[in-house]
């Protein structure tokens, strides 16, 4: 299987490389007067590969990305910070993007797709002629009766990158001896489908770590979740009894929040101490200011990544409905290679390329222990939908080496990949 893995990944870089030398060469032939105006919405791993593709094709197109953030936090890793096996500063990057990209930091207001210009919170505004947008995630206006995720009373969520996780961590640091952490999960989809067993698992290594006894109560919407077995082994074999996992049918369904207290589906209230909600999740706000969705979730076209009824704006990552595929960064990184290189293709009256996309999602049990699940995927017949055509999964029982070298693996994947996107 993995000789097989390897021989795809090839095929899929070198395929890539061709195209790339073979469309710089014809756009350097180019040399448009009236450049189209490409802007990207977001540097989150969505919007930076997209300008990372794109930014080989500046004789072709203006680039121009815009993101609220001048520092961009991942959340990739965030959960290493949370059990102090990282330092903040590892997942905090000032993007130095190649010199003919522009770099614009501030806050989207509304996009007017009739009169293809976006808005800015102070005014400004920007005219484009493709417009990708790679918001990320937003957060449905119904969350768990009593839970708002604006409301600083709460545990804060750490979903979304931006600057709580200090404020995390103190809070779990005050906890004493024989405390209960309750963890309430949504239901699928939600971005990145392993995080919140990796979080569950990273609050047991940072209250070990404080010799701390613990129990972690984790009450899911779900009747099952991604590695499950493996979690299940490695908590038992570095945590013992101290993380619980309780499924949706045995009242893991979490209806209200009060103070201490959590109540589920059977009415059933449970006390914690630590009471950390994830909340229900949904595409990026700017996506249904601007009155561009009607679901949950955008539906686009998944060859070229178009927004249904949009032919000029794409949309990236975490914020699609992107079929079987997960919401992660590795999966954003993958739509948005085949999104650039199809965008390339239309503006130059070419093809389209008929996609294959890849995603490996890594967890971390402790520091050096990792496992992942990896999984690839093309378009159906119709050509309307992304579907799995298989996956590889770490072995249940992995023995130290395996889970070493993995670990190795997942932090070669990230330092590789913020260092092209980033700089
Ligand atoms: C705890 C946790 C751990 C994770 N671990 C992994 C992992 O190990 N591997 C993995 O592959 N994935 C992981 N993920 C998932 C990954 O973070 C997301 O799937 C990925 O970030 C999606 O990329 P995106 O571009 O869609 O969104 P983002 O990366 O969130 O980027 C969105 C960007 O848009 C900007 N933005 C939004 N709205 C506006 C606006 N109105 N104006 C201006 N800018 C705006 C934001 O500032 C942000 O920079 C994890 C997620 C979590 C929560």
């Amino acid at each position: 299987m993995i000789k097989k893995k390897r021989l795809f990944l090839n095929s899929i870089f070198q395929w890539t490389l061709v195209f790339l030398l073979n469309q710089i060469g014809l756009s350097k032939k180019i040399h448009a007067k009236n450049k189209p105006k490409v802007v990207v919405l977001g540097a989150g791993f969505g919007g930076a590969s997209c300008v990372n593709y794109l930014s080989n094709f500046t004789d072709l197109i203006d680039l121009i990305v815009v993101d609220k953030n001048r520092w961009i936090k991942t959340c990739p890793f965030s959960n290493l910070v949370i059990g102090n096996l990282l330092d903040e500063s590892k997942i905090t990057f000032k993007p130095r993007f190649n010199k003919n990209v522009k770099f614009v930091v501030n806050e989207l207001k509304f996009i007017d797709a009739d009169k293809k210009e976006i808005l800015f919170v102070d005014e400004l505004s920007l005219d484009y002629d493709f417009l990708i947008m790679a918001p990320g995630i937003g957060y449905k206006k119904k969350q768990i009766q009593g839970y708002s995720i604006d409301d600083n009373e709460n545990i804060p969520h750490c979903w979304d990158g931006e600057n709580k996780i200090s404020y995390f961590k103190k809070s779990l640091d005050s906890l004493e001896n024989n405390c209960k952490v309750i963890i309430s999960c949504p239901d699928y989809p939600y971005r990145c489908p392993p995080a919140p067993y990796e979080r569950a698992s990273m609050i047991a290594s940072f209250l070990k770590n404080k010799k701390n006894k613990f129990k972690i109560l984790i009450f899911d919407s779900k009747n099952s979740f991604t590695k499950k077995n493996i979690f299940f082994k490695e908590w038992k074999k570095l945590y013992g009894d101290s993380i619980e996992w309780i499924s949706r049918k045995k009242g893991g369904l979490i209806n209200r929040l009060e103070k201490n207290r959590v109540i589920n589906n059977d009415g059933e209230k449970i006390d914690g101490d630590f009471i950390h909600i994830i909340p229900e999740q949904s595409a990026g706000k700017i996506i249904f200011d601007s009155k561009l969705c009607n679901g949950d979730w955008c539906k686009i076209n998944p060859q070229t990544f178009q927004l249904l009824n949009f032919k000029d704006i794409y949309v990236v990552g975490d914020s699609i409905d992107a079929g079987d595929m997960p919401k992660s960064a590795f999966s954003a990184e993958s739509q948005a290679k085949i999104l650039s290189l199809n965008l390339v293709n239309r503006i130059l009256e070419k093809a389209y390329l008929d996609p294959v996309f890849l995603n490996t999602c890594y967890s971390f049990s402790s520091y050096d222990r990792a496992f992942s699940i990896t999984s690839w995927y093309r378009l159906n017949s119709n050509n309307d939908r992304i579907v799995s055509l298989g996956s590889s999964q770490s072995s249940e029982d992995g023995l130290l080496n395996e889970r070493l070298r993995e670990s190795k693996e997942a932090y070669g994947w990230y330092e590789s990949i913020t260092k092209a996107l980033y700089g």
